[in-house]
């Protein structure tokens, strides 16, 4: 391997302990962040990804609640739940957890949120705000990336980015963030002809697409940065035994769990090319509720003026 292995995990690290740091400056203040959680049913991923949030609030000294709605609760109910929590001057962030289940639409009760409030950075307002180039919350995945970049040292300003993956939650304001930090951006999606060569222009390459190991060698440009931000179950033994040859870690995890955690670039062959990378797990993983933890900070900070 001749890629720098960037360490989300340790950047993630020192985001908390900043973010605990403001949090004691603001207690001096009597001011003691909160973050309201809403679960809609019972996704056990998304139970997981709960518990971590409320477990790290804690951790920090941010005050943090869970609300959970039965999967059958129909949307006036949600809906009355997010203004409650609208009305309640004591709460700084509210977050959303998605997906929703059927029917319920996730995107029109994401734009019931309180936009001063919106620590995940998905209401059209804030949306509108990043794009501007005068951000208010920034979807928390991207934001931590961008810090990743920056306290790994790898230069924006005129640099050629291009993101894999067009979603709200990452891929948009990724791109955004890229062009606010003045690099020349592309974005690639399903339908991008020749993808490999336009991935292989990028001195900063960000993949964002759900699909275990589509970047390839072929789509890495000797030296270039590669961040990758899928996070992709495989159970395919062969599969596995292929991406990371006589990596017996992995195969333990396989036999064990059933299947093992896997990015969007095919890591071993990748980072003999790259200049720096990103692993799954360890890479951007734990940056993203480090970003919600940061957001909830700001949300209390302003909403007081401060
Ligand atoms: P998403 O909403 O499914 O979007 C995927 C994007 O990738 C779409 O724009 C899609 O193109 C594009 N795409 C899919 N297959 C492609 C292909 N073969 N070639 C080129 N483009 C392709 O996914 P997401 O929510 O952004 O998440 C992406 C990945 O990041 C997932 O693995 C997710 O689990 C992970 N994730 C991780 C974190 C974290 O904290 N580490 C946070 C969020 C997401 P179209 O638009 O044309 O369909």
């Amino acid at each position: 391997m001749n890629a720098r292995i960037l360490d989300g995990a340790a950047v993630a690290a020192a985001i908390r302990e900043r973010v605990a740091g403001q949090v004691h400056e603001l207690a001096a203040r009597g001011v003691s962040p909160r973050l309201e959680v809403i679960l809609v049913g019972d996704d056990p991923a998304s139970r997981v990804y709960v518990a971590a949030k409320g477990k790290a609030c804690l951790q920090v000294g941010i005050r943090s609640g869970t609300h959970n709605l039965p999967a059958g609760a129909g949307g006036d109910e949600l809906a009355a739940l997010i203004a409650a929590l609208n009305a309640d001057p004591d709460v700084d962030g509210i977050l959303l957890q998605m997906p929703l289940p059927k029917p319920l639409d996730g995107r029109a009760f994401l734009d019931l949120i309180d936009p001063a409030r919106d620590v995940d950075g998905f209401h059209p307002t804030n949306v509108g705000l990043l794009h501007q180039g005068r951000p208010a919350f920034v979807p928390c995945t991207p934001a931590g990336i961008v810090e990743l970049l920056d306290r790994s040292g790898v230069a924006l300003t005129g640099a050629r980015a291009v993101v894999l993956g067009r979603s709200e939650i990452v891929g948009k304001p990724m791109a955004a963030l890229l062009l606010a930090r003045h690099a020349t951006v592309t974005m690639c999606h399903s339908r991008t002809a020749d993808l490999a060569a336009v991935c292989r222009e990028a001195d900063v390459l960000v993949a964002a697409a759900g699909k275990p190991a589509l970047v390839t060698v072929a789509h890495v440009k000797p030296g270039a940065a590669v961040i990758d931000v899928g996070v992709n179950r495989v159970d395919d033994a062969a599969l596995v035994a292929r991406l990371y040859p006589g990596d017996a870690e992995r195969q333990g995890q396989l036999a064990k769990r059933g299947y093992t955690l896997v990015g969007d670039v095919d890591f071993t062959a990748v980072a003999a090319v790259a200049g720096a990378i990103t692993p799954v797990p360890g890479g951007v993983g734990p940056l993203t509720i480090a970003g919600l933890l940061q957001n909830t900070v700001t949300a209390a900070r302003r909403r007081r003026g401060l």
